[in-house]
């Protein structure tokens, strides 16, 4: 696994979270699968994720995301994720860290953007990879997302220090002020289960 994984590891115990801790995803250098993931842990939030060399980029967002380009949600960067934990859903138990439910809420993939509005298409993956770097050393990185709830672009911000973030939707074909997908369509694209479900069924015995 990963070093880059030491932090996420550190912090967790095996066999006393369901989390995943093998990574049999890691070792595809060009994987770009997205994921968000709302966690109803001692603060409600959302774990919005990003696939990039082998891990996934992790930033928190107390609000989740909007589809409202005038809306600037807080995004407070986590550790690097597995890449297998784009597919956790479930209940981490009382007295671990994150305790409570959480549920795959969106999933897709999603693509790096050097110009204003359009994906960058015409890039090698190398070149792609070099870009996200350069951006997240930057504190700018502007990326497309296609998944089942959110599309079209959206930008991360860097604001203060290493971990603050605003994520912001580009105001382009895909933005719509009056969506409100957080509290409109709030189950598991999975399993179409809410948070308060994943906990009910996994939780009390
Ligand atoms: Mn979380």
């Amino acid at each position: 696994m990963s070093e880059r994984l030491d932090t996420y590891r550190r912090k967790r115990r095996a066999g006393e979270t369901p989390e995943p801790f093998d990574d049999p995803s890691a070792g595809d250098p060009n994987g770009r699968r997205f994921v968000i993931q709302h966690h109803l842990a001692s603060s409600d939030h959302y774990d919005f994720r990003l696939e990039h060399d082998g891990v996934l980029l992790s930033w928190a967002v107390p609000k989740g995301p909007s589809t409202d380009p005038r809306e600037k949600r807080l995004a407070v960067r986590t550790e690097d994720h597995p890449v297998s934990y784009a597919d956790f859903e479930g209940l981490i138990p009382a007295g671990e860290y994150g305790a409570g439910p959480v549920i795959v809420w969106d999933a897709g993939t999603w693509t790096p953007a050097a110009q204003e509005r359009e994906p960058d298409t015409a890039a090698t993956a190398a070149g792609r990879r070099r870009l996200v770097d350069e951006a997240l050393e930057n504190g700018h990185l502007r990326f497309w997302i296609d998944a089942t709830k959110l599309s079209g672009g959206y930008v991360l911000q860097r604001f203060e220090g290493e971990d603050q973030w605003l994520l912001i939707k580009v105001d382009d074909g895909e933005a719509d002020a009056r969506r409100n997908p957080t509290s409109t369509e709030p189950e598991s694209v999975l399993t179409g289960r809410t948070p308060e479900q994943v906990a009910g069924d996994e939780g009390g015995h």
